[in-house]
């Protein structure tokens, strides 16, 4: 026996939704969720994706959203530093 990992509910194993509220079983076979790199990495090419993906998939598949979701993060931070960094350089060309 396992239990709905949304509201608690006995369900039977290996059942993708809870018969009780209807939320996907991300601890099912069923759907891939290997927090995989390459999303990761899609992630931090494409932010924009990233955040799409983990917000499409941050119910059924937590790892491979987290996995996009920081890789979306992690470029802007990088993007945020290039640009403090291509700041700070420019003032001080201009300073010399
Ligand atoms: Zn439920």
């Amino acid at each position: 026996m396992a239990y709905c990992r949304r509201c608690g509910a006995p369900i039977s194993d290996g059942a993708t939704t809870c018969p009780s509220c209807g939320a996907y079983q991300n601890n099912t076979p069923y759907v891939e969720d290997n927090g995989g790199f390459g999303w990761g990495l899609l992630g931090c090419c494409i932010p924009v994706v990233g955040l799409v993906l983990f917000l499409v998939w941050k119910d059924q598949k937590p790892r491979t959203a987290k996995a996009a979701g920081i890789g979306a993060l992690v470029s802007v931070i990088i993007g945020i530093l290039w640009y403090l960094l291509v700041a700070i350089v420019g003032v001080g060309a201009a300073l010399l």
